[in-house]
C-alpha cells in the first residue's frame, strides 16, 4: 500500500494554483503523533511505499529523518517542489528511491506560476538527484499556458527526469476556459501518443506515465478506484495522525477513515457509481476522486473535463493493436509495459 506521509502544512513557495502553505490548524507544520504509531501501522503492510509529502516534506527535514531510521518500508520517496533539498543530508537521500519533482515544463511556463528562478533551482536538484542514485519524475501542473507536447518533449529532452507525469489544473482551482483550451492540449495528446509509439518501435518505452500507466492497465490489471489508489490502495496521514484517503481533502470529512491511534478502514468499493458502466472504467477508475467528490466547477465544468478525459483515453488507446503487433514481432517484450502508479504515487490519469 502507499502511504502518503505529511510532515508539515508549511510550504516556501506560494504557487499560483495552490496558494502556498495550509493553515496550521488545518494541517500542523510539525507532527504530533508518537512516531511508533506510524511505525506499527507501516510495517504490518508488506507491501508498503512511504512518500514523504506536504505542505513542503522537506521543510520537516528532521522528521524525514527519524522516518527513514525507524520505520521500515519496502520503498520510500518524496513529493517536493525542489527548493531545499541541501536541507536533508546525502546520507538520508541515498536511502530514498524515488523524488518527483514539481516543474511545469519550459522555464517560462514553470516560471510563470511558481516564481522567478524556479526552473533553473528545479534543474539542479534533479541533477544532484540523479547523480546520487535518486530516480527523478518530472511533475507537471498543466495550465493554459502549457503546450504540452512541447513542455512534456522539454522535460524528456533534458534527460534529467526518469519519467514524466502531469496533472491538469482543474476543477479544485478557480474555473477557467478549459474547454476551449483543450483542443490544442488533445492536439498535444495525439502528437505525444504518437511520438510514444514512433519510440516503441524502436524498441524504447518513454516513461510518459499518463500514456504508460493507460497502456499498462490495458495488458495487466485495471485500476478498481482512482489509479492513485485513493481510499483503497493509498492513504495519507496527516502531520496530526489523521488517516485520510486523499492529501488534498484535509478539511472533508468523507476523507477520513481513521487515525493513527485507532487504526483506519478502507473504502470497498471506490468507484463512484456514475463510472460504473462506463467503457473506460478499467483505465480511468472514475480520475480523482477529490474531483468527483467535490465538482468545484459544478456538473456541467465536471463533464468538460470527463468528455476531454475520454478523448485523451481514445487516443492512448488507439495505438494498442499496433503495441500488440510489435510484442508479437519482438520489438518490446510485454513486461516493459508493466507501471504500477503505487510505487511512484503518481495518479495517471491527468
Ligand atoms: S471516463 Fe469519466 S465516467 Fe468513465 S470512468 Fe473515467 S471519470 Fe468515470
Ligand atoms: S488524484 Fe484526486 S483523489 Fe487522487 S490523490 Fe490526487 S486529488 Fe486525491
Amino acid at each position: 500500500m502507499l502511504w502518503l506521509v505529511m510532515t508539515t502544512g508549511k510550504c516556501n513557495l506560494k504557487c499560483d494554483y495552490c496558494g502556498g502553505s495550509f493553515p496550521a490548524n488545518v494541517v500542523p507544520y510539525g507532527v504530533k503523533y508518537d512516531i511508533n504509531l506510524l511505525k506499527r501501522l507501516v510495517e504490518n503492510d508488506m507491501e508498503s511505499t512511504i512518500i514523504f509529502y506536504g505542505g513542503e516534506p522537506l521543510l520537516n527535514y528532521k522528521f524525514i529523518m527519524t522516518v527513514l531510521d525507524n520505520v521500515r518500508a519496502k520503498r520510500y520517496g518524496i513529493q517536493t517542489n525542489g527548493i531545499a533539498v541541501r536541507l536533508l543530508p546525502e546520507k538520508y537521500w541515498r536511502k530514498i528511491n524515488v523524488a518527483l519533482l514539481s516543474i511545469d515544463g519550459r522555464e517560462e511556463t514553470t516560471d510563470k506560476h511558481r516564481g522567478k528562478g524556479i526552473y533553473k533551482a528545479v534543474l539542479r536538484s534533479a541533477k544532484y538527484l540523479k547523480d546520487l542514485g535518486v530516480e527523478t519524475i518530472a511533475r507537471m501542473a498543466v495550465t493554459q499556458d502549457t503546450d504540452i507536447f512541447a513542455d512534456v518533449m522539454h522535460l524528456i529532452d533534458l534527460g534529467l527526469f526518469d519519467k514524466v507525469h502531469w496533472q491538469l489544473d482543474v476543477i479544485w482551482s478557480e474555473e477557467w476556459d478549459f474547454k476551449s483550451w483543450s483542443f490544442s492540449y488533445l492536439h498535444g495528446i495525439k502528437r505525444l501518443t504518437e511520438y510514444f509509439l514512433s519510440e516503441l518501435r524502436k524498441g524504447r518505452v518513454v516513461k510518459i506515465i499518463p500514456i504508460l500507466g493507460v497502456i499498462s492497465a490495458h495488458f495487466f490489471e485495471g485500476y478498481k478506484g482512482s489509479p492513485c489508489g485513493a481510499g483503497y490502495s493509498s492513504v495519507t496521514v496527516t502531520p496530526d495522525g489523521r488517516i485520510l484517503s486523499c492529501p488534498i481533502a484535509v478539511r472533508e470529512k468523507w476523507a477520513e477513515l481513521g487515525n493513527v491511534n485507532l487504526g483506519y478502514r478502507l473504502l470497498e468499493d471506490p468507484l463512484p457509481d456514475d463510472c460504473k458502466r462506463c467503457e473506460f472504467k478499467r483505465y480511468c477508475g472514475g480520475r480523482c476522486l477529490y474531483a468527483q467528490k467535490e465538482r468545484y466547477w459544478g456538473d456541467e465544468g465536471f463533464k468538460v473535463v470527463d468528455e476531454v478525459n475520454k478523448e485523451y483515453l481514445r487516443t492512448v488507446l488507439s495505438i494498442i493493436p499496433e503495441i500488440e503487433k510489435l510484442i508479437r514481432d519482438g520489438n518490446i517484450r510485454l513486461s516493459d509495459l508493466y507501471y504500477n502508479p503505487l510505487l511512484d504515487s503518481t495518479e495517471i490519469i491527468p
